[in-house]
Order: structure tokens, then sequence, then C-alpha cells
């Protein structure tokens, strides 16, 4: 947990650009942002990925993010926000500290949405069963 990036922001070793603080939650600037005013919310309890956090703090933490993310889309009269959550390295996660993004979106921006695909006949019934009777 002492190599953890998010951690050492959390007891601020590392700098950060801070936009919100209280006592189980921080938001920053992300350093690579997608759009200017791209924000990290993260807990400042070290958890790996959201699957790992209580019901408590993931209600907490999202209402959070609700409260930053109408606060950017006021401030930097946003056409859009992206909420976004990376959860393991598949999924596009590199820093393996829970952290929700919250992307600042405008008309006309050029990010792409990720591509769909049909399901054949039947496949989304069973794929519905098997996540439904999975406890
Ligand atoms: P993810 O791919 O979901 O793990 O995203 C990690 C994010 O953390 C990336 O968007 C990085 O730009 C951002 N990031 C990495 N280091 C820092 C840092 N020191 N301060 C702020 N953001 C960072
Ligand atoms: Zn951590």
């Amino acid at each position: 947990m002492n190599d953890c990036l998010f951690c050492k922001i959390v007891s601020k070793e590392i700098p950060c650009e801070k936009i919100y603080e209280d006592k189980d939650f921080l938001a920053f600037l992300d350093i690579n942002p997608v759009n200017q005013g791209h924000t990290l919310v993260i807990p400042k309890k070290h958890s790996r990925t959201i699957l790992e956090m209580s019901d408590k703090d993931t209600k907490e933490i999202m209402i959070v993010v609700r409260k930053i993310a109408n606060k950017i889309k006021k401030s930097l009269k946003t056409d859009g926000i992206n909420i976004m959550i990376n959860s393991e390295s598949a999924a596009g996660q590199i820093i393996f500290h829970t952290h929700i993004h919250i992307i600042p979106r405008f008309l006309g921006d050029g990010l792409k949405h990720w591509p769909g695909q049909e399901y054949k006949p039947g496949e989304a019934q069973f794929i519905a069963k098997k996540i439904i009777s999975t406890v």
C-alpha cells in the first residue's frame, strides 16, 4: 500500500491540484486530462477497485461525484459529462487505487464511445440468467 501513488496523494507526499476534500474522499485534477477539468474522485481509504468498497462508501463517493460533476458542468460550461470507472487492467485501470473519472465533454471534442455488438438469438437471455443466478 505504501507504493500506491494515490495513497501518497492522500498523505500529501505527492502534490495534486485539489478540487474537493472531506474526511473520507479527495478529488483532484487528472494530470493528463482528456479535456480540461478532468477530475478524479478517490476514497482516502485504499481499495484496489470499487468492487471491494463498502456499500456505505460506494453510496457516499457517488454523492461526491455527482456534486463535483455539477460544479464542473456549471463552471466549465460543458455540453456533457462522462463518469467512468476502470476496474482492472483489462478495463484500462493503470492506478490500482479506486478512482472515479469525471470527464467534461464538449460537442465535437472527438472522443469516441466504445463500439457495440449484437447478441445472437438466445444469448442475451442466457447471459442475463447467468448474472442473476450468481450470488
Ligand atoms: P486509470 O486508467 O483509470 O487507472 O486512470 C488513472 C488516471 O490517473 C490517468 O488518467 C492518469 O492521467 C491519472 N494520473 C496518474 N498519475 C497522476 C497524478 N500524479 N496526479 C493526477 N492524476 C494522475
Ligand atoms: Zn492507495
